[in-house]
C-alpha cells in the first residue's frame, strides 16, 4: 500500500461485524481459562495480553500502523517521546557503555543523554552533524553501542546525513537510531537510508492537534544482533528473568529488539501510553499525510516572507534555496521538510521578545508541530540548561525564535508576523 493509504487504514483490519474504528480496550487486565495458558504468556512462549502496563491491543494496532509507515518489522508505543528515546538507547546500552550522538538534537534528549544517562554510567560523545567521516569515526570507542541523531533537529533544523551516520555506525558494528519526529514518515523514512531503529515523539505532527503526549519506537528488523553478539549481551545471551530465553535467537532480527524492550523495559519502567491516547493518536495519523503537506506549504511561505523582511537577521528552513541544509533536504526530504521555521529578529534577545509579545495568531507555547501556529524562544526555555558553547553546538543562538506553522491560512500567518515585526 502507498503511504497515504497506510495513514488511513494501516495497523487494523476489522473482521466481519467488528468495529470499523480501532476499539479502545479500556482494561488493565485480560482473562484466561487456566494458569497454564497465562504462564505461557509470562514465558514469552505464546503472544497475547495479560497486563496493560506491558501491552494493550489498542496500542498495538497503532504501533503496527507506525511501523508500517516507517517500513519496519515491529513497533511499540511509549508514554512520551522522551520515554521512546530512553528505551531505544537503554535497550542496548548498559552501565559502562558509550553512545555517539549528533550534537544537534532536541534539548530534552540532549539532557537525557548528557546528564541522566551519564548518571547511569553510560558515556556519550557528541559530534557536529556536519563532521567529516574521519571525525565521526574518531568518536567511536570499543564500548560504543549506538549512534543517535534526528532527521530534522528540533529546533536547529539541521538535516542529518543519515547515510553518513549509518555507514559509520555499521562500520563499528552498532545500530543507528534516528528520531524522525519532525519529518514524519510522510516526508522521510530513515530506514530506507540505513537507520536501524526509528523513534518518534508522537506528541508532535503524528497526533498533530496538541491533544496527547506520546512516543513510538520502530525496529527496521535489519540489524544483525547475533553478528555482534559480544556487544549486545542483553539481546544475545539468555534473559534469566524470562527463564533463559535469548531474544535474538527466539525472535530473530525482525522481533528481538521490540520484544526485549516490551518484556524488560515496559515491565520494569511502565512508560506505557494509555489506550485512550493511542486512539486519539490514531485519529491524528489518519490525516497525517494531508496535514504534513499543508504544514510544509505554510512553512515555506512564511520562511520566504521572513527571508525578505528587513527586520529579520537570518532564517533557517531546509526548504529555502541557499539554506545550509537545502542540498541534504533535497536528498532526504524531497516532498517537504516540516512546518517549523527558525529565525533571528535583528536586535537579539530583546527584539525577539518584543516581536513575540505582539503576535496575535501565533501563541507562545512550549510546543511545536500541531494545528495551531505557535512560537518559542528556546534559549530562555527548552534549552536553558545549556551554556552558550553548548547552545552553539546545538545550533541554537540566543536570538533564535522557533516558529511552528500550523494549518491556518498562510496569508493570515504572514499578516500576523508582519504586524508584530512592525512593532520591533
Ligand atoms: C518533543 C520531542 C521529543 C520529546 O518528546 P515528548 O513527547 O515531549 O516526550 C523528542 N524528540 C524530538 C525531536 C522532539 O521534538
Amino acid at each position: 500500500m502507498k503511504l497515504n493509504t497506510i495513514c488511513v487504514q494501516g495497523g487494523y483490519t476489522p473482521g466481519n461485524g467488528e468495529p470499523r474504528q480501532i476499539p479502545i480496550i479500556q482494561s488493565t487486565t485480560f482473562k484466561y481459562a487456566t494458569g497454564e495458558d497465562m504462564g505461557k504468556l509470562f514465558d514469552l512462549e505464546a503472544s497475547g495480553y495479560f497486563y496493560t502496563r506491558l501491552q494493550n491491543p489498542t496500542n498495538d494496532h497503532v504501533a503496527a500502523k507506525i511501523a508500517e509507515l516507517e517500513g519496519g518489522t515491529a513497533g511499540m508505543l511509549t508514554s512520551s517521546g522522551q520515554a521512546a528515546n530512553f528505551f531505544a538507547l537503554f535497550n542496548i546500552c548498559n552501565s559502562g557503555d558509550h553512545i555517539v550522538s549528533s550534537s544537534s538534537i532536541y534539548g530534552g534528549t540532549f539532557n537525557l543523554i548528557d546528564v541522566t544517562m551519564r548518571k547511569m554510567g553510560i558515556e556519550a560523545t557528541f559530534v557536529a552533524p556536519d563532521c567529516t567521516e574521519e571525525e565521526l569515526a574518531a568518536a567511536f570507542r570499543p564500548n560504543t553501542k549506538a549512534v543517535f541523531g534526528e532527521t530534522i533537529a528540533n529546533p536547529a533544523l539541521t538535516v542529518l546525513d543519515i547515510e553518513k551516520f549509518a555507514k559509520a555506525a555499521h562500520a563499528h558494528g552498532v545500530p543507528l537510531i534516528v528520531d524522525n519526529t519532525f519529518a514524519t514518515p510522510v516526508n522521510c523514512r530513515p530506514i530506507q537510508w540505513g537507520a536501524d531503529i526509528v523513534t518518534h515523539s508522537t506528541t508532535k505532527y503524528m497526533d498533530g492537534h496538541g491533544a496527547c503526549v506520546g512516543g513510538a519506537i520502530v525496529d527496521s528488523g535489519n540489524f544483525d544482533w547475533m553478528a555482534h553478539a559480544e556487544k549486545f549481551p542483553g539481546l544475545c545471551t539468555p534473559d534469566e528473568s524470562y527463564h533463559g530465553i535469548t531474544y535474538a535467537e527466539k525472535f530473530g532480527k525482525a522481533g528481538a529488539f521490540i520484544t526485549k524492550c516490551t518484556a524488560q523495559l515496559m515491565r520494569d519502567f511502565g512508560c506505557i501510553q494509555s489506550p485512550q491516547h493511542a486512539f486519539i493518536l490514531n485519529l491524528g495519523l489518519e490525516s497525517l499525510h494531508v496535514r504534513m503537506a499543508r504544514h510544509c506549504e505554510n512553512g515555506q511561505a512564511v520562511a520566504e516572507f521572513l527571508q525578505n523582511h528587513p527586520k529579520v537577521g537570518w532564517v533557517t528552513y531546509p526548504g529555502l534555496p541557499g539554506d545550509k541544509y537545502h542540498e541534504l533536504a533535497k536528498k532526504y526530504l524531497p516532498s517537504g521538510s516540516c512546518g517549523v521555521v527558525s529565525f533571528g529578529v535583528k536586535g537579539g534577545r530583546k527584539a525577539a521578545e518584543t516581536f513575540m509579545s505582539h503576535l496575535k495568531l501565533a501563541a507562545i507555547e512550549t510546543h511545536v508541530a500541531d494545528a495551531r501556529t505557535c512560537c518559542l524562544h528556546p534559549a530562555s526555555t527548552t534549552h536553558r540548561q545549556m551554556n552558550d558553547e553548548q547552545l552553539v553546538a546545538a545550533g541554537v543562538s540566543p536570538d533564535l525564535v522557533r516558529l511552528s506553522c500550523g494549518l491556518e491560512d498562510k496569508e493570515d500567518l504572514i499578516a500576523d508576523l508582519s504586524q508584530a515585526l512592525d512593532q520591533v
